[in-house]
């Protein structure tokens, strides 16, 4: 992928390998525009992620390897929030950094993706679950926080399917994104989980380029060998459905580029 802006570090306690290792592989694999989007702190399900006091380390960390590699690679800072309308910092929404990736984990505080809580999936209606899932990601778009929806579709991570018309469900969401000028990813990680595809599925990335909503690639790497891997499959997929340009922001200024 020419542009990456999804990758994480090991500040958010799940991920390994050093950020020059992240950006050796970065260039190593051709990206030209490479973001770092770690977890932001947030006062909810904090081992996950970075602490408040660790975001300047983070933020140093990034800008000083961008300047180092700046001639071989453009380096971008971010971070990936998780919506949770209670738990918003503006530590992180006002935090001086390239992008903010919004990001739905939590529905009331159930991870719905972590596979230590795939019980409760058995408890539920998986419609509602499904229909619960896309009404808060339109309310996040609705908050206008953000610049990326991070996997617009992760709630399929397992696999659980629903029986209603998922474009449908999506539809206001969809709506809301567009209107608040967001851009979605193609995030690559559900190649490497149970439902076996990118985020999102080609039926909502066809709606979304109807709507004319811009997007950009994502790795969500969680270590440095997972910079790039599906880069055929994901960019086959944006062509297929007619993408031409992928978006990447410099300083909450949105640029594209051909792909
Ligand atoms: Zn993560
Ligand atoms: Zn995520």
């Amino acid at each position: 992928m020419i542009v990456d802006l999804h990758n994480h570090t090991t500040l958010c306690n799940h991920a390994e390998g050093s950020i020059e290792d992240y950006v050796l592989s970065a260039i190593e694999s051709g990206t030209k525009i490479f973001g770092f989007s770690d977890h932001a702190p947030m006062d909810f399900d904090p081992i996950y992620r970075m602490h408040f006091d660790e975001m300047q380390n983070y933020e140093a960390q990034v800008r000083a390897i961008a300047e180092k590699y700046k001639e071989k690679i453009t380096i971008l800072l971010g971070y990936e929030v998780d919506y949770l309308s209670a738990h918003m910092d503006e530590r992180v929404l006002h935090a001086d950094v390239d992008y903010l990736i919004g990001s739905v984990h939590f529905l009331e505080g159930w991870g719905f993706d972590n596979p230590e809580f795939i019980g409760k999936w058995h408890e539920q209606d998986i419609d509602e679950v499904w229909q619960n899932y896309f009404d808060t990601i339109e309310q996040m778009a609705k908050s206008k926080f953000f610049d990326i929806v991070g996997h617009l579709d992760l709630i399929k991570v397992f696999k659980f399917m629903p029986q209603g018309d998922i474009v449908a469900m999506a539809k206001n969401a969809l709506l809301a994104i567009k209107d608040a000028q967001m851009v979605i990813e193609l995030n690559v990680a559900g190649y490497r989980k149970d439902v076996a595809e990118a985020y999102p599925s080609k039926a909502l990335l066809e709606m979304a380029f109807a709507l004319d909503i811009p997007i950009t690639f994502g790795s969500d790497a969680h270590k440095p060998q997972q910079i790039n891997m599906f880069e055929k499959e994901v960019v086959a997929l944006a062509r297929s459905v007619g993408y031409k340009e992928v978006t990447y922001f410099v300083k909450r200024q949105a640029f594209s580029m051909a792909f």
